[in-house]
């Protein structure tokens, strides 16, 4: 498969304290990016450490601006979304860069205000999202809660996808409602995921709630309804592609549960992520505007053309500025001149690198639909880089209208 097609430029999103941190932080231990993890707070018991104490103390940036990490086939690189509760200039710059996006909910808390807000902010630039109900351990968590608010509270369409195995402290593994098998998280930090049959007193309510499912699903496909409605046999693949294009056309969102925490539910959630979330290609197509005709035009993820790249976001660190970048088209090389659209300047790609968690890795191009940091680049965040002839803006274009109040 081509690089671009095992891409996946993703954002996670959540309310305070629903786990985002740690979340993010097991994706980074299971894609072996980091190789511990040390337990520093206790689970729910509330933060007591700021992120910097908290990073400083695990020695690792948990989240820089953008980081890559490799699931099974896919590269997937996790940009950071700031959990603003305002429309920035910077909250719509990385989610500019995405593609698609982790909702995460607490499944005691449901959907929370600032799950609000980023929902709208992901409604406004079109990002396809997957839920987790994270901290399914918890006392009182109910997933089904999690699921009647995603439809209240956000007008979404929301499909169960899992459920819960055991409740609250006992909760040990997730039942998959597609495969109709269990699966439970092996070893301290839950590294391998064990498959089994799913349990004896679990199974008729598998069995319904699977129906369930499939008749939410049978909205987005009629292949799909006409089996369902003369009862024949579902194949996984005709459910698999009726998730993804519902996923696609955001009509609707798989819900999915685990507890970040203790390790259960993160590795499914990373497999619908590769599955269901759309690569470069696949993802709506980029717009800008061409500075020399006024008039817009559609980007297209193709490492054949010339070069569009945009910095979304913009670090100084002690050897020099990093910009974090997004190829929309083309390829960036090291060594090569580029331009800068804004200022009119020409400049030398001189350090490209790639960010995994603290470590960053030297390359020597990316492609388009790729994210990586340029090192020791004059620019400012929005600006963008195109290879001659193009004169292209990325920014102050495709900026949904606002939403006007008029009360
Ligand atoms: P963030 O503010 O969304 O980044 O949330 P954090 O990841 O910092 O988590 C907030 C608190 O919830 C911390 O004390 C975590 O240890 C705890 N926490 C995170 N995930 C879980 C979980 O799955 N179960 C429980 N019980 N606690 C969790």
């Amino acid at each position: 498969m081509s690089e671009i097609a095992t891409t996946r430029n993703i954002g996670i999103s959540a309310h305070i304290d629903s786990g985002k941190t740690t979340l993010t932080e097991r994706i980074l231990y299971y894609a072996g990016k980091i190789h511990k993890i040390e337990e520093v707070r206790g689970g729910g018991s509330g933060a007591t450490m700021d992120h910097m104490e908290l990073e400083k103390e695990r020695g690792i940036t948990i989240t820089s601006a953008a980081t890559t990490v490799h699931w099974k086939e896919n590269k997937i690189n996790i940009i950071d979304t700031p959990g603003h509760v305002d429309f920035t200039v910077e909250v719509e710059r990385s989610l500019r860069v995405l593609d698609g996006a982790i909702l995460v909910l607490c499944s005691v808390a449901g959907v929370q205000s600032q799950s609000i807000t980023v929902d709208r902010q992901m409604k406004r630039y079109r990002v396809p999202r997957l839920v987790f109900i994270n901290k399914m351990d918890r006392t009182g968590a109910d997933p089904f809660k999690g699921v009647r608010e995603l439809k209240e509270k956000l007008g979404l369409h929301p499909v169960l996808m899992q459920l819960p195995i055991g409740a609250e402290e006992n909760f040990n593994g997730v039942i998959d409602l597609i495969t109709m098998k269990a699966y439970y998280n092996d070893g301290d930090q839950g590294q391998t995921v064990r498959e089994e049959e799913i349990p004896a007193e679990l199974v008729e309510k598998a069995q319904e709630q699977r129906e369930e499912m499939l008749e939410e699903l049978s909205h987005f496909s009629d292949d799909l309804m006409e089996k369902v409605l003369e009862g024949e046999d579902v194949p996984e693949d005709l459910i698999h592609d009726t998730v993804t294009h519902g996923v696609r056309s955001l009509q609707m969102v798989p819900v999915y549960m685990g507890s970040a925490f203790k390790n259960k539910g993160v590795q499914k959630l990373l497999d619908a992520v590769n599955r269901y979330l759309p690569s470069p290609d696949e993802a709506e197509p980029q717009r800008a505007t061409d500075l020399d005709s006024d008039t817009e035009v559609a980007l297209e993820p193709d490492p054949s053309k010339p070069l569009v790249a945009m910095a979304f976001k913009i670090t100084d660190e002690q050897f020099g500025q990093v910009t974090y970048t997004r190829i929309y088209q083309g390829v960036l090389r090291k060594g090569e001149t580029i331009y800068n659209t804004r200022t009119g300047k020409k400049l030398r790609v001189g350090r490209l690198v790639r960010m995994h968690s603290d470590d960053k890795v030297n390359i020597d191009e990316a492609g388009a639909g790729d994210i990586i940091a340029m090192v020791g680049v004059d620019c400012a965040s929005g600006d963008t880089f195109c290879q001659e002839p193009l004169n292209y803006a990325c920014e102050s274009i495709y900026v949904p209208e606002p939403v006007i109040s008029l009360a």
